[in-house]
């Protein structure tokens, strides 16, 4: 049985049905009875709020935000706000199943939660953006905290809006609140190494997968769908380590560049003309060919629900690496395992981020800094040491690494509630 927060229309690719159903097959292979099951699937709380924004015309627009906590079992909700056009409640539950999960696969002590808001933010200004920001951060107010529901940034959001957020809780709250939120400015909070911490994880667990498949990054050409906060910091990190990045796709279309695209000529390039396209010697191809291009690693690295059952039939890599959210559909997911394609999940590739997080919020709390080498080595720690487990367990289990990865944060979830019990 699975608690739905929402009844979906049942053509459309649903992430909430994705990840619920992926908790479900997991807490089976766990030997879960359905009761906890379905504790461990339904979200705790569901917060939908409207979010008047004076506009710069002077007329006053309506948006509509969530903020979901799903499971608090592990320690507080934690999880980013995102901004899109696309956002609805069904995609924030799924986002924040998917960092409970995340949190616990990590073993980091929080449970997991997710906000957003249904905007296109690029056709705010900043003011009507700082104005947006502040009236959902108020409007959530109430449930967020340091020892409660952290937020952090996600697509469309960034430090200066994880300032904003802090700014308006802290004048709630009639006192400084840094650890409210991370993702934060170093200047109020932040951390060194959090810029760019998500692409670091991603290329600690691409070069982890090489070394247990037995392969030398030198000889790996990459496809990377998204050049924003991951897809950029990785186009670099994965060349720097010999890998070679062969197709890039952002908004715009995709490029195609055998030879390996140049990072530094590619961000010199993109800070003038604000997209890819036009990279010197590039072919441009459609952004739906990327993951055709010749290549030995696919890296989505930009929205969920992208790769399909097409996509997966006609993927030309032989390994796969999860950067964005949810990448992965059901039916694409069921291709990649029938042709033997190894998948890096989301959850533990892309926990990079979440990782660095806690980091900032274990600074903020006893407000003592680190300095970058520690927070490095923590964080390359903390990486191996999930990878390395879940790929244990994979090879024990003989399961896919999602599965395996979602076995993980189950038990791990499973083990907390039931040590906590049942209130009252
Ligand atoms: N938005 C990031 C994620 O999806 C980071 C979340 C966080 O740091 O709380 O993992």
């Amino acid at each position: 049985m699975v608690t739905r927060p929402h009844e979906a229309n049942p053509d459309e690719f649903n992430p909430w049905l994705r990840i619920s159903s992926l908790i479900e097959k997991a807490g089976h292979l766990l030997g879960l009875d359905d009761g906890m099951i379905t504790r461990i699937i339904t979200p705790e709380r569901i917060l939908e709020v409207a979010v008047p924004v004076r506009m710069d015309s002077g007329d006053v627009h309506m948006f509509t935000g969530w903020r979901i906590q799903h499971n608090s079992s592990r320690g507080p909700g934690k999880g980013g706000i995102r901004f899109h056009p696309s956002v609805n409640v069904d995609e924030i539950a799924a986002l924040s199943a998917d960092m409970s999960i995340k949190c616990a696969v990590v073993n980091i002590p929080y449970g997991g939660a997710k906000g957003g808001v249904k905007v296109d933010p690029s056709a705010l200004s900043r003011g009507e953006l700082e104005r947006l920001t502040r009236r959902y951060a108020f409007s959530i107010a109430p449930m967020i905290g340091p020892d409660r529901d952290i937020p952090a940034p996600d697509i469309n959001t960034d430090m200066q809006v994880m300032s904003w957020i802090m700014d308006t809780v802290s004048m709630l709250r009639g006192h400084n609140t840094p650890g409210v939120v991370t993702g934060k400015p170093l200047a109020i909070g932040g951390t060194l190494g959090h810029a760019g911490a998500t692409s670091l994880g991603v290329t600690i667990c691409t070069l982890a997968l090489l070394r247990q498949l037995e392969r030398s990054p030198q000889e790996q050409r990459v496809v990377i769908q998204g050049y924003g906060k991951v897809g950029a910091p990785l186009v670099k990190l994965l060349t720097e380590r010999g890998m070679k990045v062969v197709g890039l796709a952002d908004i715009h279309g995709a490029i195609h560049v055998p030879e390996g695209i140049d990072p530094e000529k590619l961000a010199l390039h993109f800070d003038e003309s604000k997209s890819i396209m036009g990279y010197p010697g590039a072919e441009e191809v459609h952004a739906d060919q990327l993951f055709e291009l010749p290549s030995d690693i696919a890296i989505p690295a930009a929205l969920g629900g992208v790769i399909t059952e097409q996509v997966a039939e006609k993927m030309s890599a032989a390994m796969m690496v999860e950067a964005a959210n949810g990448p992965t559909t059901g039916e694409g997911a069921g291709v990649l395992s029938s042709r033997n394609i190894p998948v890096v999940p989301d959850v533990l590739a892309n926990a990079g981020g979440v990782v660095a997080s806690y980091f900032e919020w274990a600074q903020d709390l006893q407000g003592f800094m680190w300095e970058t080498e520690l927070f490095h080595q923590r964080l390359e720690k903390t990486m191996h040491e999930a990878f390395d487990s879940i790929w244990e367990r994979h090879l024990q289990l003989e399961v896919a690494l999602r599965d395996t990865a979602l076995v993980v944060g189950v038990e791990r979830i499973a083990e907390a509630t039931k040590l906590r019990g049942l209130f009252p």
